[in-house]
């Protein structure tokens, strides 16, 4: 840890990020697979926020337990439940949606009473998708162009994978805004704090004695601090790792560093 903690409150509950914390794609952070089995045993309660819409709750559960991080469904919030909710929010269902990405997330929006559709949608969807084509960005830049709202889950523009890094959602989203500069996207996942406050009501800690984790400045700590949490950043290689004004509360470079300063709530 780079600060002195022994004048902070104890840190009884934990919020991480997933890719580049707890693994980079398929491989897993030994040091973070080890920390999280800590707090298991020692019933320190974690929950994970991802920007990553790609995969359900329980497939993300799924992957960490095979990880050897134990990990349930409901300890996973992602951006596919959140860009379903502002949809909600936003819109009468039956709107017609045209959107960008994978099956867990479309599966969820249809779910919700949304008519999926590439012609005149009302709402442009774009999260991330390994099938990204010309097709796809000419049906978003054409309903941008007619007036359609633009919802996008996250703004991260590379994402960790094993040997470096792939173009992410915020490099999709750039092209349309450059096509059509009229376009505000609404973004739903992290910087926005809407994940965090999920996870912090499912830990049910306190937010001073809370810490988010994550590789990110512009986007797991900024939504931390927005939270009202204690910040951590896990110090990696991520290029463009910058936001102006924005400092972490704590710089480490491996989730061990974290045990010895975490206390269940009972102690
Ligand atoms: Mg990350």
């Amino acid at each position: 840890m780079t600060q002195d903690n022994s004048r902070r409150p104890a840190i009884r509950g934990v919020i991480s990020d997933l890719d580049g914390v707890a693994y980079r794609s398929t491989v897993p952070i030994a040091d973070s697979v080890e920390a999280f089995r800590f707090w298991h045993s020692q019933g320190i309660p974690y929950a994970f926020v991802t920007n990553n819409s790609s995969k359900s709750s329980k497939q993300f559960a799924e992957k960490l337990s095979r990880m050897g991080i134990p990990a349930s469904a409901g300890q996973v919030f992602n951006t596919i439940a959140a860009v379903t909710a502002l949809l909600r929010e936003k819109w009468p269902s039956s709107t017609p949606v045209f959107a960008i990405g994978e099956k867990p997330m479309f599966d969820s929006i249809e779910a919700a009473g949304f008519r999926m559709t590439e012609t005149d949608p009302e709402v442009v969807v774009i999260g991330f998708d390994h099938q990204f084509s010309y097709d796809k960005l000419r049906i978003a830049v054409r309903a941008a162009l007619a007036g359609a709202a633009v919802v996008m889950t996250n703004p991260d523009v590379l994402t960790p994978v094993e040997d470096g890094y792939d173009p992410c959602v915020g490099a999709l989203s750039a092209a349309v805004c450059a096509a059509v500069p009229t376009v505000k996207p609404i973004v739903v996942g992290k910087p926005h704090p809407f994940l965090i406050e999920q996870a912090l009501a499912y830990i049910g800690t306190g937010r001073d004695e809370t810490i988010m984790v994550g590789d990110q400045l512009a986007t797991d700590i900024v939504a931390g601090h927005r939270a009202g949490v204690r910040t951590v950043l896990l110090a990696s290689d991520a290029p463009f790792n910058q936001s102006h004004g924005v400092q972490p509360d704590d710089v480490i470079s491996s989730l061990l560093d974290l045990i010895r300063v975490t206390t269940a709530a009972a102690d």
